[in-house]
């Protein structure tokens, strides 16, 4: 079954963005939380908490039967790894994702950091990678292609010396989490769907310090590294406007296009749906 790409209205993308804080918050007490020692449990009831505080509820938790609020992917984990007591320890990299609901909307966004002091590599592969998600972020514009958002990624990954996951990609979000159209991380510049305004989408860069492929653990969600290199994830729930790309996912206080954004001056999106994609989910179809 074919599903549609929904262009969201300024006002739905303004509850997105109230989304936006509590995912950035959540992301902001977990990381500020990783220490030597620390379990990634531990990690999972400091954003359970954050969620009960601002009223919201997670997307994660519950969905396929996903157990937990977050999902902590440690070392060669790519992503979808599951909170519980393995116990952090000095040198580690962990990747943190988390999604929040308010008022039926979702937003997505992840964050690598490292635990304690981590060898020199490990640093450059997470700086390479959120860096990474800056320009896929500033590759969506209104008229231009999703290939684009891909190949601003790949290029940037690929020129540093790290590879970059082909089979998990970013997804539209908006009322469900993984909406079409699925965005790649790798691609070419001038080509696939037209970007308009009102898109909402979490770019989600993957970055490998050694192959691309991936292997899927036995608890059916870990993903991780085929030949057990480290790997680095950064994500961001993106609207675009007329004006640019506006970070929904952005810790206040917002800047550039993103402060307009949080004071409610986005760019009118007409509420019309777009052509007919294939459906976007975790998985790369
Ligand atoms: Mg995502």
């Amino acid at each position: 079954m074919k599903e549609l790409v929904t262009l969201k209205t300024a006002e739905q993308v303004a509850t997105m963005r109230r989304a936006g804080k509590v995912v950035a918050e959540m992301l902001a007490r977990t990381t500020a939380a990783v220490r030597p020692g620390i379990t990634t449990g531990e990690l999972d009831r400091i954003a359970a908490q954050v969620l009960k505080e601002r009223g919201a509820t997670s997307s994660f938790l519950g969905y396929y039967g996903f157990p937990a609020t977050i999902c902590t992917s440690v070392n060669d984990e790519i992503v979808h790894g599951i909170p519980g007591r393995r116990r952090l320890k000095e040198g580690d990299i962990i990747g943190i994702d988390a999604g929040a609901i308010v008022g039926g909307w979702h937003a997505d966004a992840a964050a690598t950091v490292p635990v304690g002091r981590v060898s020199d590599d490990a640093l450059r592969l997470i700086r390479v990678t959120e860096e990474a998600l800056r320009r896929g972020i500033t590759a969506a514009k209104a008229g231009g292609r999703l290939g684009d958002i891909g190949a601003a990624v790949q290029s940037f990954a690929e020129r540093n010396g790290f590879s970059v996951v082909r089979n998990y990609v970013g997804h539209g979000i908006g009322r469900a989490m993984h909406e079409p159209p699925q965005v790649p991380n790798f691609g070419t510049a001038g080509v696939g769907r037209p970007i308009g305004a009102g898109l909402c989408i979490a770019i989600e860069p993957m970055l490998n310090s050694g192959g691309k492929e991936t292997r899927l653990l036995d608890d059916g969600w870990t993903v991780v590294t085929a030949d057990g290199s480290l790997s680095a994830h950064f994500e961001h729930t993106v609207a675009v406007t007329d004006a640019g790309p506006v970070v929904l996912t952005a810790a206040e206080p917002a800047r550039g296009a993103a402060r307009s954004a949080a004071a409610g001056e986005l760019a009118a999106a007409p509420a019309r749906r777009g052509e007919a994609v294939a459906a976007g989910s975790r998985r790369r179809k």
